[in-house]
């Protein structure tokens, strides 16, 4: 077995996603850039990244998304972004199960968390699903309910619009773009409950503002957002 492993090791090096090095773990990822991540300031805007911030948001972006608390983890540095743009084309299970944790990492520390009734990832469209073969939210998400013991809502809602990829339009055509894209699938999950949206990383915060506002039209109690990072 160890000739085998060898020969494998030959033609697919375990090697750091990040700094190429050889891997001495069986993580995706070295000691090294793992100690890299930055962990952003809980005392400033998670959104903007420059205000004082209470739950997570400054008053500006506070009035911008309405989430009841929104927690990041990260700075979107070169580490955390090769984590994410693997988890989309590569290893994403390992990936989403080291972001998962690290995010619940973070989580645990906040009051609101053992409120949560459920997790609710940002589900993709089916055919994106499909495409993809899996859903990184949802990766994450699990991880997070795992070692959180919290439900996971995969079905709650659904994706019910195959919108377009968001990266090359403005704020207004995103928010446009992501307005009436989900459906809850399961009211009674949703009506009198304390819910957690969990994404990768947000970037204009269209899309997870679209389900919170959907959530909260539906009877949602409160609803809370986290993300791995703030692109
Ligand atoms: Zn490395
Ligand atoms: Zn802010």
């Amino acid at each position: 077995m160890k000739r085998l492993s060898q020969l494998l090791d030959l033609f697919f090096p375990n090697v750091c996603l990040v700094c190429k090095e050889k891997l001495t773990n069986n993580h995706c990822i070295c000691e090294k850039c793992l100690n890299e991540l930055v962990l952003l300031d809980i005392k400033k805007c998670f959104f903007c990244g420059e205000n004082p911030a209470q739950n997570g948001l400054c008053e500006h972006c506070k009035k911008e998304l309405d989430f009841d608390e929104f927690v990041s983890a990260f700075k979107f540095d070169n580490v955390i972004q090769s984590l994410i743009h693997n988890l989309k084309y590569n290893e994403y299970m390992k990936i989403g199960k080291l972001l998962g944790e690290l995010l619940a990492n973070r989580l645990s520390k906040y009051e609101f968390i053992s409120d949560i009734d459920f997790i609710i990832p940002v589900p993709l469209h089916k055919v994106k699903e499909r495409e993809r073969g899996f859903n990184q939210s949802y990766l994450i998400s699990k991880e997070i309910s795992n070692i959180l013991k919290i439900p996971l809502g995969k079905k709650i809602v659904k994706r019910s619009k195959y919108t377009r990829t968001q990266t090359k339009l403005t704020k207004e055509e995103r928010e446009k773009n992501v307005g009436d894209a989900f459906k809850i699938k399961y009211p009674k999950f949703v009506k009198e409950k304390i819910l957690l949206i969990v994404d990768d990383v947000i970037t204009t915060g269209a899309t997870m503002k679209s389900m919170a506002l959907l959530l909260k039209k539906m009877g949602a109690r409160e609803v809370y957002a986290a993300s791995i990072a703030r692109a």
